[in-house]
Order: structure tokens, then C-alpha cells, then sequence
């Protein structure tokens, strides 16, 4: 008999199925409270759990407890841990320290689908989804757990394509009876899914950043083969009709690339596509890859854009870039040992 995995059931779930074993109701609570709060995922641990208890659990359940196999430091002080993944191949998440904050971005599948020209993992094609415990145990395993004030999923992989394991991810995140964390400190970004877009939309109160990198559909068309299937112009329609009036915000990621997309005629066309929406745009210095067209833009080319675009009334900034000599900066991550 196939063991059942206890990290990021659901409450309700969890209740059930502890019921189902015979064991008293309150176990679920208890456990609830080992994995999420006590950070311990071992059931001999589990002191307030009878021995008998311990016992069966053993023999029944796991909780997903795989510690990175590799953590590789920046010299500005961010992290890139390796995970081994279930189905095979590795996944990486990584820490990002800064003076009042601890970020970690999180992966949420193995490579990906989407194929977007300017991105490492996009080439490693697409190997598997992480299931919710895989997700949950990044954030669990990381030796700087206690540190963390938010977390981005914007590693490798599209949430938006794994959302039936990310949304139970997220619920673990902020349920009071999980990590209890605002829904602030979350953002999920995504080239724009629609469909599951609107599915996140209902069922989380997650911030939401939009890989957006040009205004122009058949420029983006050419960059993320996305477009095609959800036309940026539909997206940003429908983001139209959206509640973002409370603390829940809107971001719109755009990757800058030398002489394609840093003009000010295409700052023109970006404040005129997302005119009317309550957001804010940051800008990402490119970082070069090997075998592609794209070069990295000067400092001075991104100020003046940043400046353009907030004197145009969109607010922009311009993300600080972490970890680049440890490849752990955005559209790098894909694994070497993935790549043998
Ligand atoms: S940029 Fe994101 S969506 Fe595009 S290929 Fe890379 S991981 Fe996938």
C-alpha cells in the first residue's frame, strides 16, 4: 500500500483521513502543528502524539522531508539550493537576503513548457510538475526558514500550468492553522495563463506579477510562444475587470533587452496598454545566455527608462539584480546536473 504524504493536505483532508486511520480527530491538529509551526517532520519527534500513534503513522504516512543537495553562495549573500525532485531531475530555489527582508523563490515545476526565448529553464524543456509537498519543502528545508518574510514563485517553471498543486501550496502558506503568513507576502508570477489566471484570481488573495518584457504582441509573440495561445491585450482586458483596489497588488515584469525593448517609443506603447490599471511595472536588467540574440542593456539606458515611465504616471522600478555568479539570477535557473 502506497503511503499517504501529510504535507500540504488540507486541513479538512487531513482531519478525514487521520479519522479514517482510526486515530483520534485531534491528531490532524497536532499534526498541523509539527509540519507548519514546529518545522518537524519526523513522527518520532512528534512528542505529543502517543507512542502508539507514532507507531502506525509510521507505517501509513510520510511527510516529504528532502533537504537541498547543493546550496551555492553569492557574494552579495543570496543562496541557490538544489533539490533532488520526485520524478527525476532537480529543481532550485533561491534565497535572496536584503537589509529588511528574506526572499525565497521557489520553482514549481521541473523545466517548463512555455519555451520563452530569453530563459535557461524554457530550454531544459518540460520534465514534471512539483507536487504541493515538493513546493512546501523548499520553504521547509532551507536552513534560513526563520529569516524568510516572503516568498516569490518565480523560479523555474509556470505556477500557472501546476495550479492544482500550487493553490494548496498557497493555502498552507497563509491558512492560520499552516504558515499563517499575509497573502502580502506572496507573489505568483506567471507569462499570463488566462484561464488559470482566473482560477487563481477566485481561490487566492496571492499578489500576482505579470511576465509581460514588451508591449508589442508580435514582438512578444516572437520572445514567448505563450502569446499566441493568451494574447497579452486579453490579459491585461480582463486584468481590467479585476479588484486589485485592496492590498492585493499587480506587477508587470519586464526584462530589458539592448536596442529591442528599451526605447521610449516602447515606454510609450507599455504606458498606453496598461493605461487604467492600478499596477506597477519593474524593470530586469537582462542577463546574458549563451546562443542567444539578446545582450544585457547599460545602467544608464535602464535609469532613463525607469525615469520615462514614472514621469509618464506608471510606477516603475528597476529590480536589483542578485546572484548573478552563482546563476541564480532571474531566467538562469536551470540545472547543470539536469543538463549532466
Ligand atoms: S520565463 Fe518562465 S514561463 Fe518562460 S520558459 Fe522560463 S520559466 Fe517558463
Amino acid at each position: 500500500m502506497e503511503k499517504q504524504e501529510l504535507v500540504g493536505m488540507s486541513p479538512a483532508s487531513l482531519k478525514a483521513w487521520v479519522l479514517g486511520q482510526g486515530l483520534p480527530a485531534y491528531t490532524a491538529a497536532q499534526l498541523t502543528d509539527w509540519i507548519y509551526r514546529k518545522r518537524v517532520r519526523r513522527f518520532e519527534d512528534m512528542t505529543n502524539l502517543s507512542k502508539a500513534a507514532r507507531n502506525t503513522l509510521q507505517t501509513i504516512a510520510t511527510l516529504y522531508d528532502v533537504p537541498p543537495v547543493r546550496a551555492d553562495r553569492s557574494t552579495d549573500g543570496t543562496i541557490k539550493y538544489l533539490f533532488p525532485a520526485l520524478k527525476g531531475g532537480f529543481i532550485e530555489a533561491v534565497y535572496i537576503p536584503e537589509a529588511d527582508r528574506a526572499t525565497l523563490c521557489v520553482s514549481s515545476q521541473v523545466g517548463c513548457k512555455m519555451g520563452c526565448a530569453f530563459c535557461m529553464t524554457g530550454r531544459m524543456g518540460f520534465k514534471a510538475n512539483l507536487s504541493t509537498a515538493e513546493i512546501l519543502n523548499q520553504i521547509l528545508s532551507i536552513p534560513d526558514v526563520d529569516t524568510l518574510t516572503n516568498v516569490v514563485f518565480m523560479g523555474m517553471g509556470e505556477p500557472m500550468d501546476n495550479l492544482d498543486n500550487v493553490l494548496p501550496a498557497l493555502e498552507r502558506l497563509t491558512s492560520a492553522d499552516g504558515f499563517g503568513w499575509s497573502p502580502k507576502r506572496i507573489t505568483v508570477s506567471t507569462i499570463g495563463v488566462l484561464p488559470a489566471m482566473k482560477r487563481f484570481m477566485a481561490e487566492s488573495q496571492c499578489h500576482l506579477a505579470i511576465s509581460l518584457h514588451t508591449p508589442q504582441p508580435a514582438q512578444r509573440g516572437d520572445w514567448m510562444p505563450s502569446e499566441k495561445a493568451w494574447p497579452i491585450k486579453d490579459t491585461v482586458a480582463w486584468l481590467k475587470t479585476c479588484d486589485f483596489s485592496g492590498q492585493r497588488r499587480l506587477s508587470f515584469e519586464y526584462i530589458v533587452f539592448k536596442g529591442l525593448n528599451d526605447s521610449l517609443k516602447q515606454a510609450d506603447y507599455l504606458v498606453a496598454l496598461l493605461k487604467g490599471l492600478p499596477c506597477r511595472v519593474n524593470l530586469i536588467r537582462f542577463h546574458t545566455i549563451p546562443n542567444t540574440p539578446f545582450v544585457s542593456p547599460d545602467e544608464n539606458t535602464l535609469i532613463k527608462l525607469c525615469d520615462y515611465l514614472n514621469k509618464k504616471g506608471l510606477r516603475t522600478t528597476i529590480r536589483k539584480s542578485r546572484g548573478e555568479d552563482i546563476q541564480a539570477a532571474c531566467g538562469l535557473l536551470s540545472t547543470k546536473q539536469e543538463n549532466g
